[in-house]
């Protein structure tokens, strides 16, 4: 993914380069072993971590439910996903109900502070923009009240069967004992090593002795344990009218710097207000039927649900299964851009924005924009969104609104999970701390990042774009939990992380699974293409290998996934679990991306 305003962090803090040793070699462990496949009955859970779907399934066999199972997954990714999600962010919480058949969503989005600014985002010393790296991303202005703590609180009231106290006893154990430092731990590390030495909190837990973890070596998080234990033992309160939250709020405000690295940290107005007023938001899945299929995404203010949906409404017009690869791949990525297109012009938190949610999922909207679609040849990029306000299904003229290709400055991060348990539910629970390492900035004490999610809002503010920046505001996410039914039953769960690439992983996961007859274990592993409405097309070096001269024939220009800030010419880390005939379940991890997720189910088919 391309992160447009991006300079790279290294070159802006050239005085800091020091070159910091990796760890002495210590006695090298190994963790649990990553199974990317996992077929069986019982439950199931993946997620791109085996301690975290360890723990899943280890709730799962102990009686709990699928909600109860994703708590703890979630709690467990806080230990040894730390830069990707965490009590310091936010997410989307989708959830199907065996005994009711219904399929409800939390939003646990970060909101903006109630103080904030229209121009929060411009230095008040210089009356320019801050730079979006390294000032915006690591501070404290960036950072938005979190809800990941209200999500896990809501779901289990809504669908648990366990208390807080009871699910986060294993993750609180996990974060005592640690895990075993991966690779891509160890990568992600050295990819912040510059900001995260920037803090007093963030040094001393991630740097310690000023050196990056050690491949298999024992990563302890204690601080993170006492957090878990004071949530386990006060609940929610203790971060949103307790200490904790006093703790964070002093974070946001007084960012604890180290003086050392000349980044300058512009601070935050959260307050204790902000962190008491935070409520998480019911709502109702969008739904869109695909191929007999119901499609049950994330409503706004995640645009996952309506662009996903928005896309399979386009493509729901060809018959993608009869085509040739180029030919379905070109569809792939006109109608993905057309959604996009319509995601930047409607779609904001629907609190503050009046979202045409109907329209955009729409089958007579999307015939008219399928009209915009030549089969044959590539549009040029950006095109211009679609007229909501009227449309017949007739192929439309011009709308005359400037199309306007966005600069990308969602990251790459963030994690997801799918949870099945015996009795039916499904749970797909995407949650983030939006950049790698967040803010940069650990709670001292606490043990765990704070979020840099009100980056998300648009950063240059214009009265109507509807993702500008207000105050209480929740910032458009693209993160795309999404569950499939047919006919009213559950048969797949699925999401990813990958920032905008959210949206364009689970729609080709969905296209490779239900239109191009692969398994879901092959469409997982399959090289994958965004079209953002961007003028090429971002891609794995695998997909323009193997379809790239197709595609380019169709006027296509593809150029190689990766960005400033991380070198992974990777998209997305997504995590599925199929539910096939009698049951049987299929959870998928990554066999490869992040380092490889890990699928479990509870009674392996072999076993039966
Ligand atoms: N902040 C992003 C969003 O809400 C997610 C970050 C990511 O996936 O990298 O859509």
């Amino acid at each position: 993914m391309r992160r447009l305003a991006a300079v790279p962090v290294l070159a802006l803090l050239a005085p800091a380069l020091v070159a910091l040793p990796a760890g002495p070699p210590a006695a090298a462990e190994t963790g649990p072993p990553k199974v990317p496949t996992a077929v069986g009955t019982g439950g199931a859970v993946s997620s791109v971590d085996p301690e975290a779907t360890r723990v899943g399934l280890a709730v799962l066999r102990a009686g709990g439910n699928a909600a109860d199972a994703a708590v703890a997954t979630a709690a467990a990714l806080g230990v040894t996903e730390p830069y990707s999600a965490g009590i310091g962010g936010g997410g989307y919480f989708v959830h199907y109900d065996a005994s009711t058949g219904r399929v409800a969503t939390i939003d646990g989005r970060e909101t903006a502070p109630m103080a904030i600014e229209p121009d929060a985002f411009v230095d008040p010393a210089t009356g320019e923009p801050y730079r979006f790296t390294p000032e915006l991303v690591t501070s404290g202005v960036s950072v938005g009240v979190p809800g990941t703590v209200a999500t896990w609180q809501r779901a289990l009231d809504r669908w648990g069967s366990r208390s807080l106290k009871q699910v986060l006893g294993r993750p609180a154990a996990l974060a005592r004992r640690g895990f075993v430092v991966d690779e891509t731990f160890r990568q992600q590390t050295e990819d912040n090593r510059e900001r995260f030495r920037a803090f007093t909190s963030t040094k001393a837990l991630f740097l310690r002795g000023g050196r990056l973890p050690a491949v298999g070596s024992r990563f302890r998080n204690p601080a993170l344990a006492r957090t878990y234990d004071l949530l386990r033992d006060a609940g929610p309160r203790a971060l949103y009218r307790g200490a904790l939250g006093r703790d964070v709020v002093r974070t946001v405000r007084r960012p604890p710097t180290t003086g050392s690295t000349g980044l300058p940290v512009p601070p935050g107005s959260m307050t204790r207000r902000d962190l008491r007023d935070y409520r998480v938001r019911d709502g109702v899945a969008t739904r869109t039927s695909y191929r007999g299929l119901d499609v049950h995404g994330m409503p706004p203010s995640s645009s996952g649900g309506s662009t996903v949906g928005e896309a399979l409404e386009i493509l729901e017009r060809y018959d993608l299964a009869a085509m040739d690869d180029a030919q379905a791949l070109h569809l792939y990525l006109e109608a993905s851009a057309r959604a996009f297109a319509d995601r930047t012009a409607y779609v904001g938190d629907p609190a503050y924005v009046d979202v045409p949610l109907a329209d955009l999922l729409s089958p007579t909207f999307a015939a008219e924009r399928a009209c915009t679609i030549d089969p044959t040849r590539a549009a040029e990029k950006p095109v211009e969104p679609g007229d909501v306000s009227s449309y017949d299904g007739e192929c439309a003229t011009s709308v005359g609104v400037e199309p306007v290709e966005v600069p990308d400055t969602e990251n790459v991060e963030t994690t997801h999970l799918a949870v099945v348990d015996r009795w039916g539910d499904v749970v797909s629970y995407t949650l983030t701390i939006e950049q790698t390492g967040g803010s940069g900035m650990v709670v001292p004490g606490r043990g765990f990042l704070l979020n840099n999610e009100l980056t998300d809002f648009t950063t240059e503010y214009d009265a109507a774009d509807p993702n500008r920046i207000q105050p209480g505001k929740r910032p458009r996410s693209s993160m795309s939990p999404t569950i499939v039914l047919r006919d009213g039953r559950p048969v797949l769960a699925l999401g990813s992380p990958g920032g905008s690439t959210i949206i364009t992983t689970v729609l080709q996961l969905l296209v490779e699974r239900f239109d191009r007859g692969r398994s879901i274990a092959e469409a997982m592993a399959a090289p994958r293409a965004a079209q953002r409405n961007t003028a090429t097309v971002t891609a794995e070096p695998a997909f323009i290998e193997t379809y790239g001269p197709l595609l380019e024939a169709y006027g296509h220009e593809l150029a190689p996934a990766g960005d400033a800030f991380t070198s992974a010419a990777e998209i997305g880390a997504a995590a599925a679990i199929e539910i096939g005939p009698g049951g049987l379940l299929t959870a998928v991890a990554e066999p490869t991306r992040r380092g490889g997720g890990s699928a479990g189910v509870v009674r392996p088919r072999e076993s039966r």
